[in-house]
């Protein structure tokens, strides 16, 4: 509005003409001009107001799409582990040599399904999460949590895993910490991550170390530390990116699709809590996990 009412001003003043209702009027009349920036404002509401109706339906499209994708991807996920349970049970039946006995041969084609199978079922587990996390529908379901008993369990489902690879797994944590505010599950399969990379780009004969960083306060930092190939500096910052590996290259020799860390990462968001990464390339890798403690 102050455009069209100064410069209906200045064409008065210029004509040396008192601002009054009539001059006003005639001004108007004889300078079409005038009768554009009286009229930009409506102008202005009609295209900024079509744009923003433009925006908002995009925006629900956009959310449309997401959940269409979300339904669909656990639509998929469902419908591929059911043939897998069944194969996996197969495979674990005639490893038990009741529908006859079974040659050294045999037995190692046996095994290799059952991993691959294995890791199928976790890509399967983590695309469902991910869909999950970026739908909005991955809760959270927050307790007093002991994160000894958690690292321990974490421990003993990866040890296996560990005794294979060489590498020597040692809970330095100790044992009188304040609880952690987390959910139980959710906290478990983030330490398992962290654990299993340790352990799987460890060397023979390497060593992971679970400590507590700095004093206990409101939040404790945990650490994961191991002896393994390292991360290049350049890549540190996006191994918590989905579907991100520090070695993609053809000849990789680690399995696993890049999803962990990316999971992990928004397991942790939904704690308020923090993690990060420090390593050195050949000698090792110290992952931080920062969580809230219950207040005494
Ligand atoms: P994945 O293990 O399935 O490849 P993640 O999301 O768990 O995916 O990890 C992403 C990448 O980060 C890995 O591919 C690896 O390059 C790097 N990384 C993670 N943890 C470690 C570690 N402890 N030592 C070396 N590299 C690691």
């Amino acid at each position: 509005m102050p455009i069209p009412i100064v410069t209906i001003g200045i064409d008065l003043h210029s004509s040396a003409l008192p601002v009054t209702l009539p001059n006003i009027i005639q001004a108007v009349i004889s300078n079409p001009f005038h009768f554009l920036f009286l009229l930009h404002p409506i102008f202005f509401g009609i295209v900024f107001g079509a744009m923003g109706t433009v925006r908002y339906n995009k925006e629900q499209k956009i959310q449309e799409l997401n959940r269409l994708k979300s339904n669909f991807l656990s639509m998929i996920s469902h419908e591929l582990r059911t043939p897998l349970t069944t194969i996996k049970g197969y495979i674990t039946f005639l490893m038990t040599e009741k529908a006859g006995a079974i040659n050294k041969t045999q037995r190692e084609c046996l095994e290799i399904s059952a991993e691959t199978a294995d890791l199928l079922d976790r890509l399967i587990e983590d695309i469902l999460d991910l869909s999950k996390i970026e739908s909005g529908e991955f809760k959270v379901n927050l307790a007093a949590v002991d994160m000894t008993k958690i690292m321990d369990k974490a421990i003993l489902s990866r040890q296996l895993f560990a005794d294979n690879q060489e590498v020597t797994l040692e809970n330095n944590l100790p044992r009188d910490l304040p609880l952690i505010r987390a959910d139980r599950e959710r906290i478990l399969q983030v330490i398992i991550n962290i654990l299993e990379n340790a352990i799987k780009f460890n060397k023979r004969g390497g060593k992971v170390v679970i400590a507590a960083a700095g004093r206990p306060s409101a939040k404790i930092i945990f650490s994961i530390s191991d002896t393994g190939i390292g991360i290049p500096s350049d890549k540190l910052a996006r191994i918590f990116d989905k579907f991100y590996q520090a070695d993609s290259s053809g000849k990789r020799k680690y399995k696993g699709c890049g999803l962990g860390l990316a999971i992990t990462k928004s397991i942790v968001g939904l704690h308020n809590g923090r993690i990060w990464v420090e390593s050195e390339v050949g000698v090792g890798s110290k992952f931080f996990l920062e969580l809230l403690t219950i207040p005494s």
